[in-house]
């Protein structure tokens, strides 16, 4: 008898799934007019849900949550993770236990962070995307952004690959909080000082590579993650940098966002979208996405990563980022987006529903949007 289940979805993390969520889930998918904009997607499944023993398995998880009590032990105390320093918090799935650093045979490095896969559920890609995207596209063709020459894409354009490679490493680790032009001239303060190298980064102190890539957000937090991240580079890699989203994610600082753009540019292996505080942003004011069955805007930038990834082709999944970054830091900004200069206002959802900054000409006549 054929379901309706969600594409993609195998036997490992359907059986990964909490019960009830399946169910849910399973519910949405046969019931489109629960869940609006998802296509319905027909396939064969023999997966089978055994009630009994997920109950016998919650009444084992209430016994052991009383005894840990009893014993003054809280049942859900987290173990404690490095955070990452980006814009925002992401989800993360606890694997086994904490990184090591120092010569351990990649067997036994162990992952504390990993991306959450996005389930492949087709979704209805927005109405006018096209024309969205291209009108945006349009205004981006002047290059005037600070992302088009300062950006993370543009770290070490001119080194051999490997050396590239680093630099874009670097350059992403210091980017989070931190204005391109800030991380921009931090890469060019570390190649005078010959410190685009991981084995030059390790011989140098702590405090001096701070005070080198000072003002960077977070600067000395980073210096230490930097110096870590090239102590693994070398001893793991041999001097390059990790060539997945797994081993970039078991880096101290580095984080979702950070190690998509990671494969991006320095491997030209595009696994995901990378999302930071403007793709965020922009997406949402586009009404492009969506929290997971519902018409509720995002609140992450994860779940915007999966939403976006749902219906965007994905030979837009690279571009997007530096295209909408470059829209953010120019026309649709964090604040007083200048929607009477932007030429998708008239597609636009959100145009002119929060302050904008007022067009000069109207502004000269008095007649500034207030
Ligand atoms: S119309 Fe305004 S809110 Fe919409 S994309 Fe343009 S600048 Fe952003």
């Amino acid at each position: 008898m054929p379901h309706l289940l969600p594409v993609g979805i195998g036997l490992s993390s359907i059986s990964s799934m909490h019960n009830t969520r399946s169910t849910s889930r399973l519910l949405r998918a046969s019931r489109p007019e629960l869940n609006p904009g998802v296509r319905e997607v027909k396939c064969e499944s023999s997966v089978s849900f055994d009630n009994s023993k997920y109950e016998m398995n919650s009444m084992k998880r209430k016994k052991l949550s009383r005894v840990l009590e009893l014993n003054g032990e809280h049942p859900k105390k987290e173990v404690d993770i490095v955070p990452d320093i980006e814009d925002f918090r992401y989800d993360k799935i606890k694997a086994e236990a904490s990184i090591s650093t120092d010569g351990v045979p990649a067997s036994s490095i162990r992952l504390e962070k990993k991306v959450k896969v996005s389930s492949v559920l087709k979704v209805v890609a927005p109405e006018n995307w096209e024309a969205v995207l291209g009108g945006i596209k349009s205004m981006r063709l002047s290059g005037e952004a600070p992302v088009d020459t300062k950006g993370c894409e543009k770290a070490g354009s001119l080194l051999p690959p490997k050396e590239r490679r680093f630099a874009v490493l670097i350059s992403t680790m210091m980017s989070s909080q931190t204005k391109d032009e800030v991380t921009h001239a931090a890469v060019e303060r570390l190649s005078e000082n010959g410190l685009l190298d991981p084995d030059a980064i390790v011989r140098t102190d702590e405090t001096t590579l701070a005070n080198l890539i000072k003002p960077v957000g977070f600067y000395q937090r980073k210096a230490q993650f930097i110096k870590e991240a090239s102590k693994v580079c070398l001893k793991r890699f041999g001097g390059d940098i990790p060539d997945s989203l797994t081993e970039l994610l078991a880096l101290k600082g580095v984080g979702p966002k950070m190690a998509h753009l990671v494969m991006s540019i320095a491997w030209k292996n595009t696994q995901g979208i990378c999302v930071d505080t403007h793709v965020h942003r922009i997406s949402n004011r586009l009404g492009w996405v969506y929290r997971e069955g519902t018409k509720q805007k995002t609140t992450t930038p994860e779940q915007t990563r999966m939403s976006l990834e749902k219906w965007l082709p994905k030979d837009e999944w690279e571009p997007i980022n530096p295209l909408l970054v470059g829209f953010g830091q120019t026309i649709c900004t964090p604040l007083r987006p200048k929607c009477v200069n932007c030429g998708i206002n008239t597609l636009c959802p959100s145009a002119f529903k929060e302050p904008s900054s007022p067009n000069p000409k109207q502004k000269k006549r008095g007649l500034g949007r207030t």
